[in-house]
């Protein structure tokens, strides 16, 4: 069986410093906010090239206590797109403010600056561009009207951890930088686990406050919430971090082999100029989407879609969110994107396999 992403492969990969870290954890003092996830921090801020890093109980609840120590909440508005994971959204909501719905551009899927100005209002405070696939968005465009508009722009690097904005890392460039650990991610926990950068102290300050009851020395100053990262994720994304770079080259190889193998009816990612693609997911639109996913499946590969729904066509969501003009874009993104198999440890003879197969079905 080929899968479109395989953590455990990974676990296998780097397992006696894994089970090693697990067990100095074990035998130590501390489960939860002690040496790990300070050490982590510090490598983390450094590795992203920000002055601080703090560690999160998972991606959601970066984005939500980013917002949080912006100090946004009920009453603004912050603008994103429908073509992400429903995280993005679910964490606006959850700080108390209205998520606000662009669309993307038909050529990376990434939010596009052009349809802003069709959306913002008094209420808007800031703008969540979400680096898809391991590429990133349109940080020229983006920024430019965060500037013109006086609105924070939050990266959610979820998907593109280690990728880089001309000679920067993403997560360095807005006012703050959000990522989710979730297993599959390039950074991945053996659980859930988020990091949240920034260069701006007075907003780590409260960040820390914010992810443990709004403490200062065991006294809640502010209304925080408990959303704190435990050390034995913390020891295991150490050990993984330091793999980063090399696990990203290796994803970088196997969709060079995808690009060079599917033939040209199928559109094969695009990477954005002077910026640098981390792989996360290797998305192709092709037609009869469908057909070569249950052909693919018969095979024994499961590919994916990402995402079979946006988010405004999901129940929870449907009818009730502002959005741009259309999100046409998005929605017909859906019916023919497939995520075809890639990580680090995947054979590139699978991928020569996975890419003929898909050839000659397409
Ligand atoms: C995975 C992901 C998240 C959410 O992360 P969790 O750790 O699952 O809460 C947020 N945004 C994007 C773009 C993601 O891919």
């Amino acid at each position: 069986m080929i899968k479109f992403a395989d953590p455990s492969a990974q676990y296998r990969s780097y397992k006696k410093r894994i089970d090693a870290a697990i067990n100095r954890v074990l035998e130590s003092e501390k489960y939860i906010l002690g040496e790990e996830v300070e050490k982590l921090e510090d490598e983390f801020a450094r590795y992203i090239g920000t002055s601080n890093a703090i560690g999160v109980a998972n991606g959601t609840d970066a984005i939500e206590i980013s917002l949080r120590a912006l100090e946004i909440g009920v009453g603004d508005e912050v603008i994103t797109v429908s073509h992400t994971a429903v995280a993005t959204v679910a964490a606006i909501e959850a700080a108390g403010a209205k998520p606000v719905l662009v669309d993307v551009d038909p050529r990376f899927f990434t939010l596009d600056p052009k349809k802003l100005s069709e959306v913002l209002s008094k209420k808007t405070k800031a703008i969540i561009l979400v680096h898809l696939y391991g590429n990133s968005g349109d940080i020229e465009g983006t920024s430019a009207f965060c500037k013109k508009n006086n609105l924070y722009l939050i990266e959610d690097v979820s998907q593109a951890h280690g990728a880089k904005w001309k000679d920067r890392r993403l997560g360095s460039i807005g006012e703050i930088g959000c990522f989710s650990c979730f297993p599959t991610k390039n950074l991945g926990a053996i659980g859930d686990a988020g990091l949240i950068t920034t260069n701006n102290e007075e907003i780590a300050k409260k960040i820390f406050m914010l992810r443990e009851y709004g403490w200062k020395e065991r006294v809640s100053q502010i209304i925080g919430r408990n959303s704190r990262l435990d050390e034995i994720q913390a020891a295991i994304l150490r050990i993984k971090l330091e793999y980063l770079d090399e696990d990203n080259k290796k994803r970088k190889i196997l969709a060079q082999e995808y690009d060079s193998i599917l033939s040209s009816n199928i559109v094969t990612p695009e990477v954005r100029k002077q910026t640098s693609h981390v792989y996360h997911l290797y998305v192709v639109q092709l037609d009869q989407r469908d057909r070569v996913l249950d052909y693919l499946k018969q095979q024994n590969i499961i590919a994916g879609i990402h995402y079979p729904l946006a988010v405004h066509q999901q129940p929870a969501y449907l009818n009730r969110l502002k959005t741009s003009k259309t999100l046409v874009i998005t929605e017909n993104l859906t019916k023919d994107i497939i995520s075809l198999p890639i990580y680090p440890e995947l054979p590139l003879s699978k991928v020569e396999q996975v890419a003929n197969l898909v050839n000659k079905v397409s």
